[in-house]
């Protein structure tokens, strides 16, 4: 099942594949029963080179290519979720430095960052700004060599626990999404604090919180890009990123099947294992076969992202492709993860067993870093820029 791997890319997934069985998927349903944040798979995700592992080695990442990354972040997903977006979020949270940073900003800071010292997190959404982030209400108003920025952030992943944050906010009201711009801020600094914790249904121990602004101050060589520069930066970001969330949907859909399958090839009924019946097969063989087109897609979508780069601005084809493998794997891990507690019948819908958990679980994929319905507008859209 790896076809398009190189043997080292192989490799790699069979050791992530042997720790994330041995060292997180024996955590995974306690994670899950707390809803506390797992502080020890960040510990392990460190010491295993994970956490940065995405990120450039000259400024102390691990430098795999994107689709490496993608394969970290699915055989964690293929056990457990949460932990999974440890290594995307962290992810998330360096890619506006890396795709807008200055040398000195990315020196200044990726390495805590890529090394895991720091959590690090991106703030787009706001109450009333959630699709529509051009809609951004949060303010940063130039002081001398300085900004003050206020307003309120929600739904923030790893928010009150990264002390690297992207924030997003307006310098110019006015000028709408052409007046966005992007800064580095502490998440220890003064002004900055925590509001609600989401109570959520699936990927219950990452922490996801709403973070208030109230006159934090920030000096301009925190700005990436240039004033207004932020929505591109934004878009730029999550062209880089999806693929990530993608690769944990197909994760989640993967350890669902893995699941189904061997409940099947155990549970008699009539007389006989359930594996045995015709229309247990065919789910199986539709589940498998679902699975299978999404990581292709996935894998063509990370070869595509990785051949622009991080500096790059974003081609038509990477935004296309990007968006595509994001709406792909996240609506087949809640088809697949369905049809798994199905497979599992009333033992699927108790949390003695992981398939309802998959379920929950899978469920955000189709939601965050864009709706599937804005996938579906990015990729028209973007179809139809392009003539095809
Ligand atoms: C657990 C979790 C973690 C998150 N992490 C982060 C994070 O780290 N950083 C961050 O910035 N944000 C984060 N988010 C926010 C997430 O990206 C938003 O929730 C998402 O983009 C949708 O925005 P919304 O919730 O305001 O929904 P809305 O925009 O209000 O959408 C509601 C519904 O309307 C649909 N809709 C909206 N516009 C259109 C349209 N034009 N055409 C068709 N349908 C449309 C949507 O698809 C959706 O189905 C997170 C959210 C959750 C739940």
């Amino acid at each position: 099942m790896s076809y398009g791997l190189t043997d080292e890319q192989r490799m790699f997934q069979n050791t992530v594949r042997r720790l994330a069985q041995e060292k997180v998927a024996p955590r995974a349903a306690e994670i899950d029963a707390t809803g506390e944040f797992p502080w020890d798979m960040v510990e392990l995700f460190r010491d295993n080179g994970l956490i940065g592992v995405g990120m450039p080695e000259s400024v102390g990442g691990g430098g795999a290519d994107l689709l490496t990354f993608c394969l970290a972040v699915e055989e964690v997903a293929r056990v457990c979720a949460t932990s999974s977006l440890i290594i995307a979020a962290q992810h998330l949270g360096a890619m506006p430095i890396l795709v807008a940073g200055t040398p000195e900003q990315k020196a200044r800071f990726i390495p805590v960052v890529a090394s895991g010292e720091h959590l690090s997190a991106f703030a787009l959404t706001e109450p009333e700004a959630g699709s529509d982030a051009g809609g951004t209400k949060t303010r940063a108003v130039r002081d001398g060599d300085h900004y003050r920025i206020n307003g309120t952030k929600v739904f923030i992943t790893n928010g009150g626990i990264a002390k690297t944050i992207v924030v997003f906010a307006s310098t110019a009201p006015e000028k709408g999404i052409r007046g966005i711009s992007a800064f580095v801020v502490d998440g220890d600094q003064s002004g900055v604090s925590v509001g609600r914790i989401e109570k959520k249904m699936g990927i219950r121990g990452s922490q996801t919180a709403m973070l208030n602004f109230d006159d934090v101050v920030v000096h301009q060589d925190r700005r990436l890009g240039e004033e207004g520069d932020g929505f591109k930066i934004a878009m730029r970001t999550l062209d880089r990123t999806r693929p990530g969330i993608a690769a944990q949907a197909l994760g989640i859909a993967q350890g669902a099947l893995d699941v189904g399958r061997a409940h099947v090839q155990t549970r008699k009924q009539f007389g006989q294992n359930l594996s045995e019946f015709e229309a247990i097969q065919f789910m199986l063989a539709d589940m498998q076969t679902q699975i299978e087109a999404s990581r292709q897609l996935l894998y063509k979508a990370a070869e595509v992202v990785e051949t622009a780069g991080f500096a790059a601005q974003s081609s038509q084809e990477v935004t296309r492709y990007s968006a595509m493998a994001k709406l792909m794997c996240s609506d087949t891990a809640m088809r697949v993860t369905t049809d798994a507690v199905q497979l599992l019948g009333g033992y699927g819908y108790v949390q003695d067993y992981p398939a309802e958990r998959m379920m929950r679980d899978a469920k955000i994929t189709q939601i965050y870093e864009g709706t599937n319905q804005v996938q579906r507008l990015v990729i028209f859209r973007n179809m139809s820029s392009e003539g095809i």
